[in-house]
């Protein structure tokens, strides 16, 4: 690993701890405004190397751009459909809940799970609190 590509990768994880759950584009907005030179190019292989690494975790979103999680433990991602924010929930309950569900899944199917894919959407209590 040379050198510069651990620099940008600083960067990305500063940029990462620094948003809650950003996408690529505003992880470059970010970086951008210290280093101007950056590419939003250089951005995307890097957090695409990271993620494929372990490093970093990947939100697909479905029907709108990925998002990017410096938190790589196991965790459910709840989506506020007003301020875009997302939420993070870690519950080992929630987890034997979801083993359960791959269960039923493979009996179902026959597939034998090995990744999930999954968002919650809903309004934050912010944005509740807001519209009252
Ligand atoms: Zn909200
Ligand atoms: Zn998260």
């Amino acid at each position: 690993m040379n050198k510069r590509y651990s620099a940008q990768k600083m960067m990305i994880e500063n940029s990462l701890r620094k948003l809650n759950h950003p996408t690529a584009t505003e992880i470059y907005e970010d970086i951008r405004k210290d280093y101007p030179n950056i590419s939003l190019g250089t951005v995307y292989r890097n957090l695409g190397a990271m993620a494929e690494a372990g490093e970093i975790l990947r939100i697909p979103m479905g029907d709108a751009p990925d998002r990017f999680d410096i938190n790589i433990h196991e965790h459910l991602h709840v989506l506020c459909t007003e301020c875009g924010n997302a939420f993070d929930s870690e519950s080992d309950d929630l987890e034997d809940i979801l083993e359960q569900v791959d269960r039923l899944l493979e009996q179902s199917t026959g597939v034998r799970i090995e990744s999930r894919v999954m968002i919650f959407k809903g309004i934050c209590t912010d944005c509740r609190n807001m519209s009252e």
